[in-house]
Protein backbone atom coordinates (compact mmCIF):
# COMPACT_ATOMS: atom_id res chain seq x y z
CA UNK A 1 0.00 0.00 0.00
CA UNK A 2 1.96 3.27 -1.02
CA UNK A 3 -1.02 5.89 -0.36
CA UNK A 4 -2.89 7.27 2.82
CA UNK A 5 -6.10 5.52 3.21
CA UNK A 6 -8.21 7.52 5.78
CA UNK A 7 -11.07 6.28 7.57
CA UNK A 8 -13.45 7.85 9.53
CA UNK A 9 -16.31 5.62 10.23
CA UNK A 10 -15.77 2.92 12.91
CA UNK A 11 -17.49 0.58 10.43
CA UNK A 12 -15.13 1.40 7.50
CA UNK A 13 -12.12 0.65 10.06
CA UNK A 14 -13.60 -2.66 10.50
CA UNK A 15 -13.87 -3.79 6.85
CA UNK A 16 -10.79 -2.36 6.04
CA UNK A 17 -8.99 -4.15 9.20
CA UNK A 18 -10.86 -7.27 8.24
CA UNK A 19 -9.92 -7.51 4.81
CA UNK A 20 -5.91 -6.83 5.80
CA UNK A 21 -6.33 -9.81 7.32
CA UNK A 22 -7.73 -11.83 4.95
CA UNK A 23 -4.74 -10.76 3.10
CA UNK A 24 -2.86 -12.15 5.36
CA UNK A 25 -1.49 -8.35 6.30
CA UNK A 26 -0.24 -8.03 9.91
CA UNK A 27 -1.47 -4.64 11.55
CA UNK A 28 0.48 -2.29 14.38
CA UNK A 29 -1.44 0.31 15.50
CA UNK A 30 -0.06 3.47 16.73
CA UNK A 31 -2.99 5.02 19.15
CA UNK A 32 -2.26 9.40 19.17
CA UNK A 33 -4.31 12.74 19.83
CA UNK A 34 -3.05 13.94 16.80
CA UNK A 35 -0.58 16.85 16.93
CA UNK A 36 1.40 14.85 16.01
CA UNK A 37 5.51 15.54 16.30
CA UNK A 38 8.83 12.65 15.88
CA UNK A 39 7.55 11.45 19.03
CA UNK A 40 4.69 9.78 17.35
CA UNK A 41 6.95 9.49 14.07
CA UNK A 42 9.06 7.22 15.55
CA UNK A 43 6.37 5.09 17.03
CA UNK A 44 4.88 4.27 13.66
CA UNK A 45 8.56 3.54 11.93
CA UNK A 46 8.93 1.09 14.59
CA UNK A 47 5.44 -0.09 13.66
CA UNK A 48 6.41 -0.69 10.23
CA UNK A 49 9.30 -2.48 11.05
CA UNK A 50 7.17 -4.98 13.45
CA UNK A 51 3.66 -4.75 10.98
CA UNK A 52 2.98 -4.29 7.72
CA UNK A 53 0.23 -2.02 7.57
CA UNK A 54 0.36 1.20 10.53
CA UNK A 55 -2.72 2.33 11.39
CA UNK A 56 -2.36 5.73 13.05
CA UNK A 57 -5.58 6.40 14.98
CA UNK A 58 -6.07 10.44 15.77
CA UNK A 59 -8.79 10.75 18.60
CA UNK A 60 -8.92 13.73 21.36
CA UNK A 61 -10.57 11.62 23.74
CA UNK A 62 -12.62 13.32 25.69
CA UNK A 63 -13.61 10.85 28.53
CA UNK A 64 -9.73 10.85 29.82
CA UNK A 65 -10.03 14.71 30.17
CA UNK A 66 -11.67 16.17 33.49
CA UNK A 67 -14.11 18.95 33.14
CA UNK A 68 -11.20 21.92 34.36
CA UNK A 69 -8.47 20.26 32.49
CA UNK A 70 -7.19 21.57 28.50
CA UNK A 71 -9.92 19.21 26.07
CA UNK A 72 -10.92 22.16 24.29
CA UNK A 73 -7.34 23.49 24.08
CA UNK A 74 -5.72 20.72 23.11
CA UNK A 75 -3.67 21.23 19.51
CA UNK A 76 -5.52 19.99 16.58
CA UNK A 77 -3.28 19.95 13.25
CA UNK A 78 -5.23 17.40 11.15
CA UNK A 79 -3.68 18.23 7.55
CA UNK A 80 -0.24 18.18 9.11
CA UNK A 81 -0.28 14.89 10.76
CA UNK A 82 -1.82 13.36 7.56
CA UNK A 83 1.63 15.06 5.83
CA UNK A 84 3.45 13.72 8.74
CA UNK A 85 2.10 9.97 8.24
CA UNK A 86 2.80 9.81 4.96
CA UNK A 87 6.27 10.74 5.04
CA UNK A 88 6.77 8.09 8.11
CA UNK A 89 5.23 5.97 5.38
CA UNK A 90 2.11 5.20 7.86
CA UNK A 91 -0.38 3.65 5.36
CA UNK A 92 -3.76 3.87 7.31
CA UNK A 93 -5.16 7.01 9.30
CA UNK A 94 -8.10 6.32 11.89
CA UNK A 95 -9.70 9.70 12.41
CA UNK A 96 -13.25 8.99 14.21
CA UNK A 97 -15.45 11.44 15.76
CA UNK A 98 -16.87 11.67 19.29
CA UNK A 99 -19.96 11.72 18.60
CA UNK A 100 -19.43 8.14 16.87
CA UNK A 101 -16.93 6.75 19.80
CA UNK A 102 -19.42 8.19 22.77
CA UNK A 103 -23.25 7.71 21.57
CA UNK A 104 -25.10 8.84 24.17
CA UNK A 105 -26.14 5.86 25.36
CA UNK A 106 -22.44 4.88 26.20
CA UNK A 107 -22.01 3.72 29.49
CA UNK A 108 -19.22 1.02 29.24
CA UNK A 109 -15.94 1.40 31.00
CA UNK A 110 -12.79 -0.47 31.42
CA UNK A 111 -10.42 0.57 34.32
CA UNK A 112 -7.44 -0.95 35.50
CA UNK A 113 -7.65 -1.27 39.57
CA UNK A 114 -4.33 -0.06 41.35
CA UNK A 115 -1.55 0.64 38.74
CA UNK A 116 -4.16 3.80 38.15
CA UNK A 117 -3.99 4.82 41.92
CA UNK A 118 -0.42 6.11 41.71
CA UNK A 119 1.69 9.02 39.75
CA UNK A 120 -1.01 10.74 37.07
CA UNK A 121 -3.86 9.00 38.42
CA UNK A 122 -3.14 10.48 41.60
CA UNK A 123 -3.47 13.74 40.35
CA UNK A 124 -6.28 12.81 37.57
CA UNK A 125 -7.80 10.19 39.15
CA UNK A 126 -10.43 9.77 36.44
CA UNK A 127 -8.00 10.31 34.00
CA UNK A 128 -6.63 6.29 32.96
CA UNK A 129 -10.28 4.98 32.85
CA UNK A 130 -10.59 7.34 30.05
CA UNK A 131 -7.25 5.78 28.80
CA UNK A 132 -7.94 2.33 28.96
CA UNK A 133 -11.54 2.35 27.82
CA UNK A 134 -10.73 4.26 24.65
CA UNK A 135 -7.57 1.96 23.71
CA UNK A 136 -10.06 -0.62 24.27
CA UNK A 137 -12.41 0.52 21.67
CA UNK A 138 -9.11 1.13 19.38
CA UNK A 139 -8.07 -2.50 19.71
CA UNK A 140 -11.26 -3.80 19.34
CA UNK A 141 -12.20 -1.50 15.81
CA UNK A 142 -8.86 -1.96 14.48
CA UNK A 143 -7.89 -5.32 15.59
CA UNK A 144 -4.03 -5.01 15.85
CA UNK A 145 -1.19 -7.89 15.93
CA UNK A 146 1.11 -4.98 17.50
CA UNK A 147 0.67 -1.93 19.39
CA UNK A 148 3.43 0.71 19.96
CA UNK A 149 3.49 3.01 22.93
CA UNK A 150 5.81 5.61 24.44
CA UNK A 151 8.05 5.18 27.21
CA UNK A 152 7.19 9.59 27.41
CA UNK A 153 3.61 8.49 29.52
CA UNK A 154 5.27 5.60 31.51
CA UNK A 155 2.39 4.88 33.49
CA UNK A 156 0.08 4.92 30.61
CA UNK A 157 2.30 2.32 28.65
CA UNK A 158 2.47 -0.07 31.89
CA UNK A 159 -1.52 0.50 32.65
CA UNK A 160 -2.20 -0.39 29.07
CA UNK A 161 0.17 -3.32 29.21
CA UNK A 162 -1.42 -4.66 31.76
CA UNK A 163 -5.20 -4.14 30.89
CA UNK A 164 -3.99 -5.99 27.13
CA UNK A 165 -2.03 -8.98 29.10
CA UNK A 166 -5.66 -8.88 31.46
CA UNK A 167 -8.21 -8.83 28.59
CA UNK A 168 -5.79 -11.99 26.63
CA UNK A 169 -5.69 -9.61 23.92
CA UNK A 170 -3.02 -11.47 21.58
CA UNK A 171 -1.37 -8.11 20.42
CA UNK A 172 2.17 -7.40 21.06
CA UNK A 173 2.84 -4.68 23.38
CA UNK A 174 5.90 -2.16 21.77
CA UNK A 175 7.19 0.03 24.62
CA UNK A 176 9.57 2.81 22.53
CA UNK A 177 11.57 5.58 23.73
CA UNK A 178 11.42 8.86 24.31
CA UNK A 179 12.32 11.35 22.46
CA UNK A 180 13.34 14.55 23.06
CA UNK A 181 14.54 17.87 21.51
CA UNK A 182 18.03 18.64 21.44
CA UNK A 183 18.42 20.17 24.69
CA UNK A 184 16.79 17.13 26.12
CA UNK A 185 12.90 18.32 26.89
CA UNK A 186 10.63 15.62 25.71
CA UNK A 187 8.78 15.99 22.57
CA UNK A 188 5.18 16.71 23.54
CA UNK A 189 2.20 18.53 21.87
CA UNK A 190 1.72 20.90 25.03
CA UNK A 191 5.41 22.31 24.64
CA UNK A 192 4.03 24.94 22.48
CA UNK A 193 2.71 26.51 25.18
CA UNK A 194 5.11 27.45 27.09
CA UNK A 195 6.30 31.11 27.23
CA UNK A 196 9.35 31.63 25.87
CA UNK A 197 11.10 31.81 29.31
CA UNK A 198 9.56 28.61 30.72
CA UNK A 199 10.43 26.86 27.37
CA UNK A 200 13.92 28.30 27.85
CA UNK A 201 13.61 26.48 32.09
CA UNK A 202 12.15 23.55 31.15
CA UNK A 203 15.04 21.28 30.03
CA UNK A 204 15.79 21.25 33.84
CA UNK A 205 13.38 18.82 34.50
CA UNK A 206 15.46 16.68 32.38
CA UNK A 207 18.96 17.63 33.71
CA UNK A 208 17.33 16.58 37.63
CA UNK A 209 16.37 12.85 35.67
CA UNK A 210 19.50 12.47 34.76
CA UNK A 211 21.49 13.38 37.75
CA UNK A 212 18.88 10.99 39.45
CA UNK A 213 20.71 8.35 37.06
CA UNK A 214 23.87 9.84 37.44
CA UNK A 215 24.11 9.17 41.20
CA UNK A 216 22.86 5.79 41.23
CA UNK A 217 25.61 4.98 39.00
CA UNK A 218 28.06 6.42 41.40
CA UNK A 219 26.21 3.85 44.18
CA UNK A 220 23.69 6.38 45.96
CA UNK A 221 20.74 4.03 46.95
CA UNK A 222 18.53 6.46 49.06
CA UNK A 223 15.52 7.68 46.97
CA UNK A 224 14.89 10.70 49.41
CA UNK A 225 18.38 11.91 49.20
CA UNK A 226 18.26 11.81 45.32
CA UNK A 227 14.90 13.47 45.35
CA UNK A 228 16.09 16.51 47.08
CA UNK A 229 19.52 16.75 44.47
CA UNK A 230 16.72 16.72 41.92
CA UNK A 231 14.73 19.65 43.66
CA UNK A 232 17.29 21.71 44.10
CA UNK A 233 18.02 21.62 40.60
CA UNK A 234 14.72 22.19 39.22
CA UNK A 235 14.42 24.86 41.58
CA UNK A 236 17.94 26.67 40.58
CA UNK A 237 17.45 26.02 36.62
CA UNK A 238 13.33 26.33 36.38
CA UNK A 239 12.31 29.01 39.39
CA UNK A 240 9.17 29.15 37.29
CA UNK A 241 8.23 25.18 37.85
CA UNK A 242 5.99 24.20 40.19
CA UNK A 243 6.98 20.35 41.22
CA UNK A 244 3.67 18.00 41.21
CA UNK A 245 5.35 14.81 42.10
CA UNK A 246 9.03 13.52 41.87
CA UNK A 247 8.80 9.57 41.90
CA UNK A 248 10.78 6.40 42.31
CA UNK A 249 8.97 2.97 41.11
CA UNK A 250 9.32 -0.03 40.27
CA UNK A 251 9.03 -0.19 36.33
CA UNK A 252 6.14 -2.82 35.54
CA UNK A 253 4.41 -2.72 39.07
CA UNK A 254 4.48 1.23 39.74
CA UNK A 255 5.35 0.45 43.54
CA UNK A 256 7.22 3.08 45.41
CA UNK A 257 10.66 2.25 46.17
CA UNK A 258 12.77 4.43 48.89
CA UNK A 259 16.13 2.59 48.45
CA UNK A 260 16.80 2.63 44.81
CA UNK A 261 17.04 -1.37 43.55
CA UNK A 262 17.05 -2.84 40.15
CA UNK A 263 14.62 -1.89 36.90
CA UNK A 264 13.72 1.71 38.85
CA UNK A 265 12.15 4.75 36.77
CA UNK A 266 12.20 8.44 38.17
CA UNK A 267 8.90 10.15 37.22
CA UNK A 268 8.13 13.46 37.57
CA UNK A 269 4.98 16.31 36.88
CA UNK A 270 5.81 19.99 36.75
CA UNK A 271 3.39 22.58 35.93
CA UNK A 272 5.04 26.15 34.23
CA UNK A 273 1.71 28.15 34.51
CA UNK A 274 -1.08 26.05 33.12
CA UNK A 275 1.25 23.87 31.08
CA UNK A 276 1.88 20.57 32.85
CA UNK A 277 4.92 18.27 31.73
CA UNK A 278 5.56 14.82 32.47
CA UNK A 279 8.84 12.96 31.86
CA UNK A 280 10.73 10.12 33.23
CA UNK A 281 14.17 7.95 33.43
CA UNK A 282 14.93 4.80 34.01
CA UNK A 283 17.68 5.06 36.41
CA UNK A 284 18.58 2.25 37.46
P1 LIG B 1 -0.44 11.45 22.66
O1 LIG B 1 -0.81 11.91 21.29
O2 LIG B 1 0.22 12.50 23.48
O3 LIG B 1 -1.59 10.77 23.36
O4 LIG B 1 0.66 10.33 22.47
C1 LIG B 1 0.46 9.24 21.61
C2 LIG B 1 1.58 8.25 21.80
O5 LIG B 1 2.84 8.88 21.50
C3 LIG B 1 1.69 7.74 23.24
O6 LIG B 1 2.01 6.36 23.20
C4 LIG B 1 2.83 8.56 23.78
O7 LIG B 1 3.50 7.94 24.85
C5 LIG B 1 3.72 8.70 22.58
N1 LIG B 1 4.62 9.85 22.72
C6 LIG B 1 4.29 11.12 23.06
N2 LIG B 1 5.39 11.88 23.16
C7 LIG B 1 6.46 11.08 22.89
C8 LIG B 1 7.87 11.28 22.84
N3 LIG B 1 8.42 12.46 23.11
N4 LIG B 1 8.66 10.21 22.54
C9 LIG B 1 8.10 9.00 22.28
N5 LIG B 1 6.78 8.75 22.31
C10 LIG B 1 5.96 9.77 22.61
Amino acid sequence: MTTLTVTNAIIAQQELSRRLARKGKTIAIVPTMGALHEGHLSLIRRGLKKADVVVTTIFVNPTQFAPNEDLNRYPRDPQGDLNKIKQAGGQVVFIPSAAEMYPEAFETYISVENLTRTLEGGVRPTHFRGVTTVVAKLFNIVRPDVALFGMKDYQQAMVLKRMTVDMNWPIDFVICPTVREKDGLALSSRNRFLSPESRRQAPALYLALRAARRLVREGKTDAASIENTMRAIIGQDAPSAIVDYIAFTEMETLRPVSIIGKQTVASLAARFGTVRLIDNLKIA
